[in-house]
């Protein structure tokens, strides 16, 4: 159940139903201060949420400690959990990882993560929702 059915809203509604820190982090593409977030440190087992519409996104099993302060993940629940872009904001030449299903703005996927794929999903913890204890 993936991003078959996508989620559009108009940005007042998003702006209605998200508290205003998920709202700017979500839709205004913010990130949140590092080592702040409520799931940085996290270490149970279940699955993180898309903040905005509730699509899972990212498995427990899947979650490391990067020290970068924000949570980071090495694979999403599913290849089209998440869509890619090239974000060239702030100087920087970097891919922003957003949500496959409502197109919400979830973070940066960097390449020095821990194998099987190297990769980094550095994920805001206000873009997210913690389900305990299901995989
Ligand atoms: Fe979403």
């Amino acid at each position: 159940m993936m991003s078959d059915t996508k989620v559009i809203k108009s940005e007042a509604e998003w702006r209605e139903e998200l508290t205003p820190e998920q709202y700017q982090v979500l839709r205004q593409g913010a990130t949140e201060r590092a080592f702040t977030g409520k799931y940085y440190r996290n270490k149970e087992s279940g699955v993180y949420h898309c903040g905005a519409c509730g699509v899972a996104l990212f498995n427990s099993d899947s979650k490391y400690e990067s020290g970068s302060g924000w949570p980071s993940y090495w694979e999403p629940v599913d290849a089209d959990a998440v869509v890619l872009k090239r974000d060239l904001s702030h100087g920087m030449v970097r891919t922003e990882v957003l949500c496959g299903r409502c197109e919400s703005h979830l973070g940066h996927l960097f390449d020095d993560g821990p194998q099987p794929t190297g990769l980094r999903y550095c994920i805001n913890s206000a873009a997210l929702a913690f389900e305990p204890g299901k995989e």
